[in-house]
């Protein structure tokens, strides 16, 4: 079996693992305790955050630790949004469309039950966000705009340094779900400008369960998790020491490395790309040409049913995946490749194929060789 998922997750890195392990084990405190059990405890947590900030280029106590990706973006979105419409009575949410639904469902949660008017950012042809389309969005109710750094399903990476300066002229915090993006991209929060950002830590070779979200110095949160006065007072529970400790190994494994990693995946994901659209017929591809993560490869067949495409592709031995939310009987195209303007029967053959650590060039071969006569064979059970 070839993994080709990294997107939906990575395998643990042994290193990060090694890391963690003293962590289940003697180093077992409760890090809020006075006694030295807790101590060390407390002390690996302080380590892991100052490790985390001198990747991001911040300061330790805008880190705020967390249980995934998707809990950083609820806190980053419900948190700013509250807040700021207590400060300022701006009710007004921005978020582009095609947001993880972390982000998306989130923004639709405030407008549905909290009474924020949100309004969706629109994406030209590869799924970028661009500058002068937040910018004709702002107005003076507006109270946060989200948009991400790389897409999860089309890997097109958006101009968030560009955003996150039209979000600050005009006075409104800027989030960015870097969950995607940071395996593979700078994540330094001063060269973005962003005011929040979010991290999971499975997506870049971390343990699942664990997350981080950037809080830029005075960007005031109302916490999601009351009880405890841990992570600032923003999120209460103790914390996972064991899967801190590994988010941040991981996180400056990923930094450390990431020349290397981009230079392994890249030309393989080229490869994939090139021949793809040159060997089969009607295909094309999803996300920029250019602007997208170097792990990162997607696609729309027409005509072909993208959920058999992937069931063949399992039997054959490849894991990959579609961006298609297609349940069995009721096939619907994937939200974020319909919005880049595909027809249905486009837009129902998507493919995504990341790559990462374990990829080699004789599994690209062996999936190149593979690939064509599965699509041949998914378009004429359809017709
Ligand atoms: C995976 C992912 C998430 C969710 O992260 P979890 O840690 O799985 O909750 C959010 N946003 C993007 C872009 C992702 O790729």
């Amino acid at each position: 079996m070839i993994y080709f998922d990294y997107a939906a997750t990575t395998p643990l890195d042994d290193r990060v693992l090694n890391a963690m392990l003293p962590y289940f084990r003697e180093t077992f405190g409760n890090p809020s305790s006075v006694h030295r059990y807790g101590q060390k405890a407390e002390t690996a947590i302080e380590e892991a955050r100052e490790t985390v900030a001198s990747i991001l280029h911040c300061r330790a106590d805008e880190i705020i630790f967390t249980s995934c990706g998707s809990e950083s973006d609820n806190l980053a979105l419900r948190g700013a949004a509250l807040t700021r419409r207590n400060a300022t009575g701006a009710k007004r949410i921005l978020a582009s469309r095609t947001e993880h639904h972390a982000v998306g469902k989130t923004a639709i949660q405030l407008e549905r039950e909290y009474g924020f008017a949100l309004e969706w950012l629109g994406v030209d042809e590869y799924g970028t966000v661009a500058p002068n389309a937040l910018l004709k969005s702002i107005n003076a109710e507006t109270a946060l705009a989200s948009v991400m750094y790389a897409n999860n399903e089309i890997g097109t990476i958006n101009p968030i340094a560009q955003l996150a300066k039209i979000a600050k002229a005009n006075n409104i915090i800027f989030h960015t779900d870097a969950v995607q993006a940071a395996a593979y991209l700078d994540v330094n929060v001063e060269t973005l400008g962003v005011d929040l950002m979010s991290l999971g830590g499975h997506k870049f070779y971390g343990p699942k369960g664990v997350g981080a979200l950037y809080v830029r110095k005075g960007t005031e949160l109302i916490p999601h998790n009351t009880g405890g006065g841990q992570e600032y007072g923003l999120r209460a529970g103790t914390q996972n020491v064991p899967y801190i400790v590994g988010f941040a190994e991981a996180l400056r494994l990923a930094a450390e490395e990431r020349g290397q990693r981009i230079a392994q995946v890249q030309p393989l994901r080229d490869q994939i790309i090139g021949r793809v659209l040159e060997e089969i017929p009607d295909s094309k591809l999803t996300g920029h040409p250019e602007n997208r993560l170097p792990n990162h490869a997607s696609f729309v067949f027409k005509d072909a049913d993208g959920n058999l495409l992937l069931q063949m592709l399992d039997a054959a031995g490849f894991a990959c995946s579609s961006g298609s939310a297609c349940k069995t009987g009721n096939p619907e195209p994937s939200e974020v490749v319909a919005e880049l303007g595909f027809e249905r029967n486009w837009a129902l053959g998507s493919l995504r194929i990341t790559l990462g650590v374990d990829s080699t060039p004789e599994q690209i071969d062996s999936f190149l060789k593979t690939l064509p006569v599965l699509i041949d064979k998914a378009r004429k059970l359809r017709n």
